[in-house]
């Protein structure tokens, strides 16, 4: 290898250098660069530039880089792919520069060694295919929710629909309901008023056993009444017919209000009752439908606790609410029928429930007449120890 004649920092410089004139042929070239490609200095000087170049980059040489040089008088950071002795590809950066030297242009060149270069390129491919392919998978699932989105959106009008239906027919069959008890109600009470002037003996005297059965007669007469005023009463409500008066009403006088019309059953089972209402407390509640619930919810205290048993009407303040808790020690209702017996008709079958009792409908009406207020009407009970009826209404 030739000795070269360069500064020793030029010539050994972590980068190629390399000077050509404008006919091509290099005139000096570094250490490192011959290094790099393999070369005896003897390979390259004299020779034209090309020889160190792979054929693409000829090429471009020729149509580019070189014009781009004498034009501008220099090129930056140009991306040339070199050819080692080998036949190997080395992929270098190039910086260019022409200079004038006694009369003649020299072009100064220095390689930069781009050994990452394919394969960052390589990974950024691979990324931007990755990016691509996961682009594509969000499109399809964009599409493939939005398809779902348009099937949901159509069950929702679909199930909104029968809702609706389901809601005018209720309304219906309440109205219905409530034409036929209406229509009933009349020539019932026209039986009850014959029965009762039968009794009196008005058209004649009766034997005691006639009397017997005038007074079945007028029990079951009354009973159905009051089976066709229930129908009445809960398709009124359901039919939306029913009109609520609020007002603040005092749980305390609520209750006292209640108390004589159960004051027989409750002597006739000799029943404890206890009554803790702290003074003052008050509720927004239409005041007579408010009693309604709270007699239906202590004549079933009372109908179903064995006499001997207690029956109790807690009331409290809970949060912008107040809780009026009627709780007896009764035979209670097992855990699987506490949600039944909120709906219309239904009885839990036992000793104490014979059918003639009641209609199967006083809670349905209750809870009706609760929500309708604004509150609700809940359940708990223990089975054989006893119920606890929670009546709420907002506070006043
Ligand atoms: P009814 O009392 O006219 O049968 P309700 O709707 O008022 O109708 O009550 C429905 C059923 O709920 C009753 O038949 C009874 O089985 C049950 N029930 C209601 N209150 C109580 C209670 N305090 N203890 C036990 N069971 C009750």
């Amino acid at each position: 290898m030739l000795a070269s004649n360069l500064d020793p920092l030029l010539d050994h410089a972590p980068c190629g250098f390399l000077t050509f004139g404008s006919d091509g042929k290099v005139v000096s070239v570094n250490s490192t660069l011959l290094s790099l490609l393999g070369y005896d200095r003897h390979d390259v000087v004299d020779q034209h530039v090309e020889r160190i170049m792979a054929i693409g980059t000829r090429i471009f040489y020729q149509t580019h880089w070189f014009p781009l040089l004498t034009l501008h008088g220099h090129v930056e950071e140009v991306f040339l792919m070199l050819r080692a002795r080998d036949g190997e590809n080395v992929g270098v950066l190039t910086y260019a520069h022409r200079r004038e030297e006694e009369g003649k242009a020299l072009f100064d060149c220095v390689f930069v060694r781009v050994q990452e270069r394919a394969k960052y390129e390589h990974e950024l491919l691979q990324a931007k295919r990755a990016a691509e392919e996961s682009a594509a998978q969000l499109e399809a699932q964009a599409i493939e929710l939005e398809l779902q989105q348009n099937q949901l959106q159509q069950r929702t009008e679909e199930a909104e629909h029968f809702r609706r239906m389901a809601d005018e027919a209720n309304k219906a069959k309440s109205s219905f309901l409530a034409t036929m008890s209406h229509e009933l109600r009349t020539p019932l009470n026209a039986i009850g008023g014959y029965l009762q002037i039968l009794g009196l003996g008005i058209p004649g005297p009766i034997t005691d056993k006639q009397r017997d059965i005038l007074e079945r007669l007028e029990q079951s007469s009354r009973h159905l009444l009051h089976l066709i005023n229930e129908v009445l009463n809960l398709s009124r409500i359901e039919a939306g017919q029913v009109d609520y008066h609020i007002e603040a009403v005092s749980v305390e006088k609520l209750v006292a209000s209640i108390r004589p019309m159960i004051e027989p059953q409750l002597e006739k089972k000799q029943l404890a009752f206890d009554v803790n209402i702290p003074a003052g407390l008050t509720v927004q509640a239409d005041i007579e439908k408010a009693g309604q619930v709270l007699l239906n919810l202590m004549s079933n205290a009372i109908k179903f606790t064995e006499p001997r048993g207690s029956v109790e009407v807690r009331a409290r303040r809970d949060g912008s609410n107040v809780l009026i808790e009627v709780s007896d020690t009764g035979i209670g209702i097992a855990q699987e029928k506490l949600r039944d017996i909120f709906q219309p008709f239904v009885q839990v079958d036992s000793s104490l429930t014979r059918r003639a009792e009641g209609s199967g409908l006083g809670l349905a009406i209750s809870r009706d007449l609760a929500r309708g207020m604004g509150g609700d009407l809940q359940v708990a009970s223990d089975p054989g120890k006893g119920s606890t009826f929670t009546f709420q209404l907002p506070s006043a």
